[in-house]
């Protein structure tokens, strides 16, 4: 499976970690359904010309052909942090990592940087040109789109439709062959930092061939699944697919798939919309940062989920709930799941929903069936540890911190309770309620003069 990775000039936005929750998922489904997954996830850090999201919301066509056109990300970030472009990519590689990590999404197995993949771009980039797919000129190494049939199927365009000037005030490389041919090799950009020697002169790759070369190095193709956000459809993939199949007469990918946008009051999320939020925002709101996970796998991967701070606190005290249920389960069980089975009828739901088309939200209702299931603590505990492996929603470290010498104390309490509320000394009992429930977070409920107990953050 390869991802389109982050272009690393900036924190990610929970927009961006959005769609890489999405490859996180697939990877902890299938490998729930025992498949073997090798993942790959590019880290972009060559700069490139991209619209900004501000340009590309003045668009009236919305089917943009040339990407290669705005800022450079990167040297505009370079030039407003006052560092050089490579400090700017590894710090913000480092803050990517740190983030994917807070909200459980695993590492892939592969990593790479286009930085460090140079020389397996140049040698594709020369193999598209041997082979009449690519063209040199004084500005450019371009891949000609008119030597690839169906270019662009995978948006569903063709060729005749692909509008040329985009803007009126953007420049348009007369160069190019056609109005849909993109850069492989950039040339004759003596201002930008990052400068490589190549057979055509000093420069710097494209965006799109970073991701063919370094997926052709770590993968076999045809790729089984290739993931990347919605407005990669129209340009990215495309050109990815172009690439990879001119280069190696091979089926590039097998499955494609798209997660769709987080949106603020109906609009995508983006940086220089002004309308985005990181973690360190989410993290001023919830208790919890594995909340916004949460509130992310309540909306299908290919709906456009809107952002709230309503709905993310809900989602926050909704998994406060999940975590106190984990707790009351671990510790009735005393802290021990040997001989716990998991419960085959909700199981099979769950599974169910998760092999068609990773739909979470009936993930997430089975969940919701499980808090309420009558069982044996310890089938609940390895139940909901079962569904965790793919959820990710659960620190079990701090689960497994609960104390267990709290039982004897709880379990004599409540006898002593018991003892008083048979004298019928309210206020004594009373207190010893409202110790338990200080002491421990632990909530008594008496039914059928039964006293059982559970774990409760909140005093409801
Ligand atoms: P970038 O770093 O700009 O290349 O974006 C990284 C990934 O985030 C891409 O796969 C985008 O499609 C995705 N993305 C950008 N904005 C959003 C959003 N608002 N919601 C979901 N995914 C997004
Ligand atoms: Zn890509």
């Amino acid at each position: 499976m390869y991802n389109c990775g982050p272009t690393v000039y900036s924190r990610v936005t929970i927009g961006n970690l959005r769609s890489f929750l999405l490859a996180d998922l697939l990877k902890r489904v299938f490998s729930y359904l025992d498949f073997e997954v090798l993942q790959v996830m590019n880290i972009t850090d060559v700069g490139h010309l991209t619209m900004t999201d501000e340009q590309k919301s003045k668009l009236n066509n919305p089917e943009i052909t040339d990407t290669e056109i705005g800022v450079d990300r990167m040297e505009k970030a370079a030039k407003r942090e006052n560092m050089t472009v490579w400090e700017v990519a590894e710090y913000y590689t480092k803050l990517f990592l740190e983030d994917i990590e807070k909200l459980n999404i695993g590492l892939p197995n592969h990593m790479p940087k286009a930085t460090d993949h140079i020389d397996e771009q140049i040698v594709m980039i020369n193999d598209l040109i041997s082979k009449g797919y690519a063209y040199v000129t004084k500005t450019a190494v371009y891949f000609d789109t008119s030597r690839f049939p169906g270019y662009g199927l995978l948006a569903g365009q063709d060729l005749d439709q692909k509008a040329v000037a985009v803007r009126d005030d953007v420049e348009y490389d007369s160069t190019k062959r056609n109005p849909a041919d993109f850069r492989l090799w950039q040339l004759n950009q003596p201002d930008h930092s990052m400068q490589w020697d190549s057979p055509w002169g000093k420069g710097y790759p494209g965006w799109h061939i970073e991701c063919s070369a370094m997926s052709l190095k770590y993968l076999q193709q045809p790729i089984d699944i290739h993931t990347g956000g919605v407005d990669h459809i129209a340009v990215h993939h495309p050109n990815e697919i172009a690439q990879s199949e001119a280069a190696t007469g091979q089926k590039f990918v097998n499955y494609w798939m798209h997660g769709a946008f987080l949106t603020v009051d109906g609009k995508r999320m983006g940086k220089s919309l002004g309308n985005a939020y990181t973690l360190e925002d989410v993290a001023l709101r919830v208790s919890n940062l594995l909340a916004l996970r949460y509130f992310f796998l309540t909306a299908h991967y290919r709906q456009v989920q809107n952002f709230t701070w309503d709905s993310l606190e809900a989602a926050d005290k909704r998994l406060t709930l999940i975590i106190d249920f984990a707790k009351t389960c671990y510790l009735k069980s005393k802290g021990e799941t040997k001989g716990g089975k998991i419960i085959s009828v909700l199981e099979k739901k769950f599974r169910e929903a998760i092999e068609n088309d990773i739909n979470m939200p009936i993930a997430l209702a089975v969940l919701s069936e499980l808090l309420e299931y009558e069982a044996a603590e310890k089938d609940l505990l390895v139940t909901l540890k079962q569904f965790d492996q793919v959820l990710g929603i659960i620190d079990w470290e701090e689960i497994e911190k609960c104390d267990l010498g709290m039982l004897n104390e709880i379990n004599e309490k409540i006898d002593e309770r018991n003892r008083l509320r048979n004298n019928k000394q309210w206020s004594e009992s009373d207190a010893i309620r409202d110790y338990l429930f200080t002491k421990y977070l632990v909530q008594l409920e008496d039914r059928d003069g039964v006293t059982t107990w559970r774990i409760s953050s909140t005093n409801d």
